[in-house]
């Protein structure tokens, strides 16, 4: 199933998002709902505040970028209650988009490494080391559990330049390709 996306505005992507349980009632299903709606958006990260559900849940998928970048050729990954605890190495600057704001990518400056430790699909407890654009889009993502999203990470003077695009999200005068949801 394809949930509507939540973009900029939504209040619920403002929150920090809370630790789930292995109970937490259809987990599998909602995991699997979410790769669906992450690949019908083209997206290769989604976390659950943007499908309106303020949990330490997301979910990556670099596969597609592995002919350019043959170490993601089985990177799926499912990252729950997610915790980043060092980043290192120098700040990197890439172009960035986001699935709730559709129509804009900007240049954000990250570390290029991390360390992470969390649960996976059935909650099995992981910690790695990631770099490069693997570390990026976790980071990314990491950021919407902690209520947070990337364009809090730009310049004002960029932040000014987009000020119209990111007006027309929140009057909801915003297309995409995929079911959006407004505030
Ligand atoms: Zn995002």
């Amino acid at each position: 199933m394809i949930y509507p996306i939540f973009v900029y505005g939504n209040p619920v992507l403002r929150k920090v998002a809370e630790d789930i349980t292995p109970d937490y009632p259809n987990l599998p299903e909602l995991i699997n709902n979410m790769f669906e709606t992450m690949h019908n958006a083209e997206g290769v990260g989604l976390a659950a505040p943007q499908i309106g559900l303020p949990l330490r849940l997301f979910v990556i998928d670099l596969r597609a970028l592995s002919e350019d970048k043959p170490e993601y050729k089985d990177c799926k990954k499912v990252l729950i209650n997610a915790h980043i605890t060092e980043a290192f190495g120098e700040e990197v600057k890439d172009e960035e988009g986001c699935l709730s704001f559709p129509g804009i990518r900007e240049t954000v400056s990250r570390k290029n490494g991390i360390k992470i430790s969390y649960l996976d699909e059935n909650f099995q407890p992981k910690e790695e080391t990631c770099e490069g654009y693997i570390a990026r889009v976790i980071q990314h993502e990491y950021d919407h559990i902690e209520g947070s999203m990337f364009v809090d990470k730009i310049s004002p003077i960029r932040r000014q330049l987009i000020k119209s695009k990111l007006t027309s999200i929140l009057k909801g005068k915003t297309t995409a390709k995929y079911k959006i949801k407004t505030a």
